[in-house]
């Protein structure tokens, strides 16, 4: 992920939600999503229809989400809807009172409503987002850019999982990737093409996403795991060779963390401009890296950040964004250790140091910060070099302060330990704690918790 101001919003709200979090601490170990707790419901199951037009710029849809009440009384039920105009709320045949808060959607619930028991609610919206969603109608492209309640009424936060349903309605002649598998598709009577995709493994809203254009197909394998390039200014062999490392990125990443890769596809997909991406299940890089790396085979560094996010971003995820450097820090990190593994010590420590000359510079201008990040609303340039290279860097101080062994053993056992669910940097402390053995107060209070002075 490369953040950008789009993401601002969904930040502000994690970060009101902060104040609960310690009171939260028990639910996560009953297996709700901490801050659910807080907002009085889990989020289950999103079913959605999409339909973005490409030459319009807008986008309608409608969500059916399944939720399951926690509060024992919950007179009302609060989604993010961005700048998404909401149509109608209904609750099976029956409409629900709803207001359009800033950014939010409120809706009154019936008194039947119980605790325990899932419920759904139903909701058709339209809009014409401003980011989120791109549209490039010269190319017949439209993709996701996460900030997903730009197209999606949901749950934008980080500690939310939830599993996904979705239909995306396009012209005819489009391929389109989405989270997790692909379902059969279907024509409709006015020639539209309706593409299925199914997340069945609950993850964070941020990472829902698709991509659609024209595009060429080259594929791959990494064990039973079915590894897809899509690109529509590379050939299929050009894109064969352009993304040629990416299964040995993955058996690389798995060996890191532990865990093999959680789902059935990879798709590296390049789209007409982005920073670097990854949603859960694929990836989306620009057409300018597609071509760089085809003529540079050692650039891989963002191709394999992306790969290192289905770990570690995606399968452990920051609880909300001020522990934001657990999935940057470590993707940037996860980058450079794959680049000593491709090809060898020297890259690893050119990348290290390259982390530590760009932190020092912020350092040195007295713009350092603590890792666990207190004001991710409007990220300076500065303040990215924090969570990405400083990230990074003081992970390999970790590195350096374990030796290889003991770091490595504590990557695998913190990764499993929290595979699937959201994590802070305490959880991680004491996962490398129990891991090695080690009293790691020391080294967290100066690196992590604390600035340095120029
Ligand atoms: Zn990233």
């Amino acid at each position: 992920m490369q953040p950008t101001r789009a993401r601002s919003a969904l930040i502000a709200a994690a970060l009101l939600a902060m104040a609960t979090l310690l009171a939260m601490a028990t639910a996560s170990e009953a297996g709700i999503d901490a801050l659910s707790t807080s907002r009085g419901f889990d989020v289950v199951h999103y079913e959605a229809t999409i339909e973005p037009n490409i030459t319009a710029k807008t986008v309608a849809g409608h969500v059916r989400i399944r939720i399951r009440l926690l509060a024992q009384r919950q007179e009302t039920i609060e989604f993010d809807r961005g700048e998404l105009t909401i149509d109608a709320v209904n609750d099976g045949a029956s409409p629900l009172t709803f207001e359009q808060l800033p950014r939010r959607l409120r809706i009154r619930l019936p008194a039947s409503r119980t605790r325990g028991k899932t419920h759904t609610i139903d909701i058709d919206y339209h809009g014409a987002p401003r980011f989120g969603l791109q549209f490039v109608p010269e190319r017949s492209q439209v993709y996701t850019i996460f900030s997903t309640s730009q197209w999606l009424v949901c749950i934008d936060a980080p500690d939310e999982r939830a599993t996904l349903d979705l239909r995306i309605v396009l012209p005819a002649g489009l391929r389109v990737v989405g989270n997790g598998k692909p379902l059969a598709g279907q024509r409709r009577a006015d020639g539209d093409v309706i593409h299925r995709w199914r997340q069945d493994r609950p993850v964070s809203s941020y990472l829902f996403g698709f991509a659609a254009g024209k595009f060429a197909e080259a594929t791959a394998r990494h064990r039973s795991v079915d590894v897809r390039y899509l690109g529509e200014t590379l050939t299929s062999d050009d894109l064969g060779r352009a993304f040629h490392d990416t299964p040995d990125m993955m058996k690389f990443f798995e060996e890191r963390a532990g865990v093999p890769y959680a789902a059935g596809r990879y798709t590296q997909t390049l789209v007409a401009s982005t920073a670097g991406q990854e949603a859960d299940g694929f990836a989306m890089l620009s057409d300018a890296y597609g071509r760089t790396l085809l003529d540079t085979p050692t650039a891989v560094t963002l191709a394999a950040h992306e790969v290192a996010h289905q770990w570690w971003g995606n399968l452990v995820t920051c609880r909300d964004w001020t522990h934001f450097w657990l999935n940057e820090g470590f993707a940037t990190f996860m980058a450079a250790a794959y680049n000593e593994h491709r090809f060898g010590r020297a890259a690893y420590d050119r990348d290290i140091e390259t982390a530590r000359m760009r932190y020092e510079q912020v350092r040195q201008t007295g713009g350092d910060k603590p890792l666990v990040f207190p004001s991710w609303d409007r990220p300076t340039a500065s303040d990215r070099t924090i969570v990405y290279q400083k990230g990074a860097y003081v992970l390999h101080q970790l590195r350096e302060t374990l030796g290889d062994g003991a770091f490595w053993k504590g990557i695998r056992d913190y990764t499993r330990r929290y595979a699937g669910q959201s994590v802070t940097t305490e959880d991680f402390k004491r996962a490398m704690e129990v891991s090695s053995g080690k009293d790691l107060r020391a080294f967290f209070a100066k690196w992590v918790y604390l600035s340095q002075s120029p």
